[in-house]
């Protein structure tokens, strides 16, 4: 962090400003120049109360030089994280992690299914919403329990681990110990109770993007997890709000670029809410992983006609086959394995 100091300041006002920056947990360094007096922060400086420090009279201008975001930081942890989802599967790495399985658990005959036909495929992990955010309060809102119960049934058949997205807080425990990744959907990205209980978990989090949040309020949420002690994180693009209404979200392709450079941990792509229509995943999810994404989320739905929820953007399991197929051809272009 640097502090440029006002024309004029008086002694005093150069004292307080130090003190708050020391109070910050920071060395301060003190350079005079003719014109301008700047302070520089010497350590973390995530510690130092940025707006008090911009506001005293003698301050002209803060600005922060390193990201405030430490443990998610590259910067620190040059490798690529890899997170072990248990039973042999992981996302990061060389090997490609393609999570797929319908929006939402309805019954033990369609995860089952599902789930059989997505193992086939070829895939790493099964997906399945058990409790539902959805935006109308008169919409099917998941099966529960009932629908962490079959997930359970589904892994039980496959061998798939499970991922499914936690609502509340008061599920942590139950998450924890029946389900294998824990989702942290698009409207919880800032639930900052959640991300601090789930920080102190053991099991790997899917960290989807905020409908509309900036790539450093996304990784300041990982942030959040990984200050708790659980660095399991993986970041999920899945598409944010733009002007755009044609697609149901603008899949932010050039973000995953950005956090691969930024941060540590890997990053999967979610084309199926990113676009809300069936025929654009299988381009999405190709073009997801010539951006350099470590893995997929796709929606795959037994009969998306008669989908309880986002049948508009789910596959078949017929399709999702032949996705795979593509993406098995694609994976050595992009320096991969499936
Ligand atoms: C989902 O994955 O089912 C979901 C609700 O996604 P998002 O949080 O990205 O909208
Ligand atoms: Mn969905």
């Amino acid at each position: 962090m640097v502090v440029i100091m006002k024309p004029g300041f008086t002694p005093e006002q150069l004292r307080d400003a130090i003190r708050t920056m020391e109070e910050g947990g920071v060395k301060v360094m003190v350079s005079k120049g003719t014109e301008t007096t700047i302070l520089g922060a010497e350590g973390n400086a995530a510690g130092i109360n940025q707006e008090k420090l911009s506001l005293l009279p003698g301050v002209e201008r803060v600005m922060r030089v390193t990201e405030p975001y430490k443990k998610a930081n590259r910067k620190y942890h040059p490798d690529d994280t890899l997170v072990d989802l248990g039973s042999g599967a992981a996302v990061g790495g060389k090997r490609l992690a393609v999570i797929a399985g319908p929006c939402s658990v309805e019954s033990e005959e369609q995860i089952v299914g599902v789930a059989q036909a997505v193992k086939t495929a070829g895939a790493t992990a099964l997906r399945g919403g058990a409790f539902k955010p959805r935006t109308s309060p008169y919409a099917f809102q998941g099966m529960g329990n009932d629908g962490i119960r079959l997930l359970q049934e589904a892994r039980a058949v496959t061998g798939l681990p499970i991922v499914t997205e936690i609502m509340s807080t008061d599920n942590v425990e139950m998450f924890e110990m029946c389900v294998d990744v824990i989702q942290v959907g698009a409207r919880n990205m800032q639930n900052f109770d959640l991300l601090k209980q789930l920080g102190r978990t053991t099991k790997p989090i899917l960290l989807k993007r905020g409908l509309s949040s900036t790539i450093e309020e996304w990784l300041m949420s990982a942030e959040y997890i990984m200050a708790g002690g659980n660095e399991k994180v993986i970041l999920c693009e899945r598409g944010i709000r733009t002007f755009e209404t044609f697609t149901r979200n603008t899949l932010d392709l050039s973000a995953v670029l950005a956090v691969k450079q930024l941060s540590h941990l890997p990053v999967v792509v979610d084309p199926s809410h990113a676009c809300g229509k069936a025929w654009m995943v299988e381009r999405m999810s190709m073009a997801a992983l010539a951006a350099g994404a470590d893995g997929l989320i796709i929606e795959v739905h037994n009969d998306p006609p008669h989908a309880l929820c986002d049948g508009a953007q789910s596959i078949t399991p017929e399709q999702f086959a032949a996705l795979m197929g593509k993406l098995k051809e694609l994976a050595p272009c992009v320096g991969r394995e499936l």
